[in-house]
């Protein structure tokens, strides 16, 4: 060994690789303390020391982390790479070895002196170096990994010394290895070690040759298939995608027990996202809508209750009164089992808001043993909402149809349709056409959300609607639907609903035991007039439930045993009473007249106030009227004005007169045809200067010739009468039929007075005409 004067140069250490002198290599520099060696070798001489470090991953290195043998390599390219990386191209000089490194201003310079290789025994070194060659020359012809530049450079090397660090570049061997032949300094040992290394590639290379003979004789077209399946999947592998995550899906369709034609579909989606990179977003996309179909329920069904007793039982036990309701669906529960379900009509709940609608849909799928889900219509405008978009879409999803299939997890759900006259239409499409589709038994067997592509049968879904009004229903929907009334409720029966259910109901839900709360009858009273204002009981509901928290906040804090709420102390509870009962008018007024309404939340009085003053026989109309409800107060008007003789009122004054006609809570919009009479009495009574009775109310539609036509609501306009306190109401005499759904205390109590004519109307409501 025999070592020059001892020279400082920059260092650089290299991960995952050894470079050789008399080979040209080209490689990438990231790190500031090699960059700034490169840079200090680049105002230098371009000689920098390389040196590999042990273990490369390590990002910082020290001194002891490097092999102290490396070579001196000469930089002859220096590229700049985005990313502030540059790519060296260097030829490796001589080996040598490092003494001392330091570091100097964040880079190592290292202390070298050069390793030189040592002859020995020449016979020897020949007798290896022709072995070497001619192995390396059998690897060469059998194996495409070395390049026709590395071949002709081994062939014409003459060297021994530099044939090794040729080879040793140009095999695929491990570092160590790598740094064993270029620590040795004797040129016999390093043959003899390059000699083993080329007889060990050889024995691979022919084994490898072997096992592929034999694969290939063997592969038939299946095997085929699996063997490049098998390739696919390491390359996959290599380049991070889940393999198993596919098998995993491609297992579970199969298992799902779809339709055939949705299983096909689902495996080609399959096949194509396997061909895509797990990181690609087509492939999230295909995920997506594979994990929709591997969600959605093909096969699952609940089994019907077998005894329909168990299912009246049911609904009797969760709902209180609403015995036509009850009757209705038994029968249609009968023949639904009896039918299996065909041809079913399509039930539709209709009522204001908090009568029970939801509860009753809900208890039909309680007592079918089905599955419940419910989906809103309220405001949806969009066919897609219903129908999906389609999957080209970024961000696209099934319609709710097939959310609401998916959330219930069976094929044969109660599904409720909520507030079907509340769907509206714009430029997006139809939504209504849609849900006919849903609803059409002839259609609904290949129900088609775009989204998912493929069909689904709903014929198997028990649909069920409800709605506040008839009005918004189109057409079509409504002519497919049976119709089943709930009215609003009277005081009584919401004291009734509050006692039997809401009040058990809420003190569990607020933990609150047995015994433990209690609300005496005027309290429920002094709640239901005071804190609510609704047909239905939902308002009253939320209302006893804040009374149970704040009793449980009590109850647990220690302060009290147990709570009884009464029209005393519920203030305390719920805070200032937050609606005046209504009263009748408290005067027998001129122009003034009380009307009955049916709104969204029921039934209400209304009054309507008309002022006849000096003018040019202008008509004035406020308050939020709609357009049916300002064309019969025209009606009204004519009608007085062609029979104004037989009232008394010269036909002139309508010439010099203007008629404002207003009704108060100007904000609420009304409308409908049904407070014609109550115009009329109150213009007559302006005109004639008569006062109407405050004890009377009235409803009714007018004509032109002075008939009263029938409303509807009737039932409502009665509760809210009863709630004021009137005495009288008119009513059309074709309505009289309904009075017997009026509850039995209200007709106790008021005395309905049928008419067919706006004449008496006009008799019974005006005093001295
Ligand atoms: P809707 O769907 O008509 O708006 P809901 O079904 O949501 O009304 O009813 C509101 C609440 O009132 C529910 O908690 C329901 O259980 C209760 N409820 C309504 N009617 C009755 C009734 N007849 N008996 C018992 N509870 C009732």
């Amino acid at each position: 060994m025999s070592r020059q004067t001892s020279e400082k140069l920059p260092m650089l250490a290299l991960r995952g690789r050894v470079i050789f002198p008399d080979t040209t290599v080209s490689f990438d520099v990231g790190r500031l303390p090699s960059l700034a060696a490169v840079k200090r070798a680049a105002d230098g001489d371009s000689r920098i020391f390389v040196c590999a470090q042990k273990d490369a991953d390590i990002t910082e290195v020290t001194p002891a982390d490097v092999y102290l043998t490396g070579t001196v390599i000469r930089l002859k390219q220096v590229g700049r790479l985005p990313g502030n990386t540059v790519r060296l191209t260097c030829t490796g000089l001589y080996r040598a070895e490092a003494r001392a490194i330091e570091n100097v201003d964040g880079s190592y310079i290292a202390e070298i002196s050069e390793l030189r290789s040592v002859h020995g025994d020449e016979t020897l070194e020949e007798a290896y170096f022709r072995t070497a060659k001619s192995v390396m020359g059998e690897i060469a012809s059998g194996t495409p990994r070395l390049s026709k530049d590395a071949i002709s450079a081994l062939d014409s090397c003459a060297d021994p010394d530099v044939y090794v660090n040729i080879a040793a570049h140009n095999l695929q061997i491990k570092l160590e290895t790598k740094q064993e032949l270029l620590d040795c300094v004797r040129v016999v040992d390093r043959l003899r070690l390059l000699d083993k290394l080329l007889n060990d590639e050889l024995e691979i290379m022919r084994l490898e040759r072997k096992i592929n003979a034999s694969v290939r004789a063997s592969i038939d077209k299946n095997q085929r298939e699996y063997y490049l399946r098998e390739q696919l999947k390491a390359i996959h592998a290599e380049l991070g995608d889940d393999v198993e995550e596919k098998d995993e899906l491609e297992r579970r369709i199969k298992s799902k027990g779809m339709p055939e034609e949705v299983e096909q579909k689902a495996l080609k989606e399959l096949s194509r996202m396997g061909k895509m990179q797990s990181s690609s977003p087509e492939y999230n996309v295909i995920r997506m809508y594979l994990d929709w179909l591997l969600d959605i329920p093909w096969t699952e069904k609940t089994v019907d209750t077998e005894n329909l007793k168990d299912a009246v039982k049911i609904l009797n036990d969760d709902h209180y009164g609403l015995e036509k309701i009850k009757e209705r669906i038994t029968e249609y529960l009968a023949v639904l089992k009896l039918t299996d379900g065909l041809n079913a009509p399509i039930l539709c709940f209709v009522g204001p808001p908090g009568v029970g609608k939801t509860s009753v849909a809900s208890s039909i799928a309680r007592a079918l043993g089905r599955k419940f889900v419910r989906m809103s219509l309220g405001g949806v405008k969009d066919e897609s909402e219903i129908r999906g978009h389609r999957k080209t879409y970024i961000g696209s999803m099934p319609g709710r149809i097939m959310n609401g299939i998916k959330n219930a997890g069976s094929t044969n759900p109660v599904f409720l349709l909520d507030e079907i006259d509340k769907l509206s239409s714009d430029m997006r499409g139809d939504p209504a056409s849609a849900l006919l589709e849903v609803l059409d038994p002839a259609q609904n067997t290949t129900f088609r959300d775009r989204y998912l592509e493929v069909p689904y049968d709903l014929s198997k879904v028990l649909f069920i609607t409800t709605a506040n009004g008839l009005d918004g229903i189109p057409r079509p929907l409504l002519d497919r639907m049976e119709l089943i009334e709930l009215n609003g409720y009277t005081q009584e029966e919401k004291k009734e609903i509050a006692k039997r259910y809401l009040i058990p109901k809420k003190s569990t839900a607020n933990g609150l035991k047995e015994g433990q709360i209690r609300f005496d009858d005027g309290s429920l009273d002094t709640i239901i007039a005071g804190y609510t204002m609704e047909a239905g009981v939902r308002n009253l509901e939320r209302n006893i439930d804040a009374v149970c928290r704040k009793a449980a906040v009590k109850i647990a804090g220690g302060d009290e045993q147990d709570i009884t709420v009464s029209a005393d102390n519920v203030e305390d509870f719920l805070g200032a009473r937050r609606y005046e009962a209504d009263k009748a008018l408290q005067r027998d007024e001129v122009g003034a007249a009380t009307g009955l309404a049916w709104t969204a939340v029921g039934g209400t009085t209304l009054t309507i106030e008309v002022s006849a003053m000096h003018g040019k026989g202008d008509i004035l109309l406020t308050g939020k009227l709609g357009d049916v409800m300002k064309e019969s107060a025209r009606a009204a008007i004519s009608y007085i004005r062609s029979n104004s003789a037989s009232y008394g009122i010269e036909s002139s004054v309508f010439e010099t007169t203007d008629i404002h006609i207003h009704v108060p809570e100007g904000a609420t919009p009304k409308d409908g045809p049904s407070a014609g009479i109550t115009m009329a009495t109150a213009i007559l009574s302006a005109f004639t200067h008569k006062p109407v009775k405050s004890s009377v109310a009235m409803t009714g539609e007018i004509t032109l010739r002075g008939k009263v036509l029938p409303i509807g609501g009737l039932k409502e306009k009665a509760l809210a009468a009863y709630r004021i306190g009137v005495k009288d109401v008119i009513i059309p005499a074709d309505n009289k039929k309904d009075l017997e759904e009026i509850p039995e205390n209200i007709r106790e109590n008021i005395n309905f007075i049928p008419v067919t004519d706006v004449d008496s109307v006009f008799k019974n409501a005006i005093i001295g005409l």
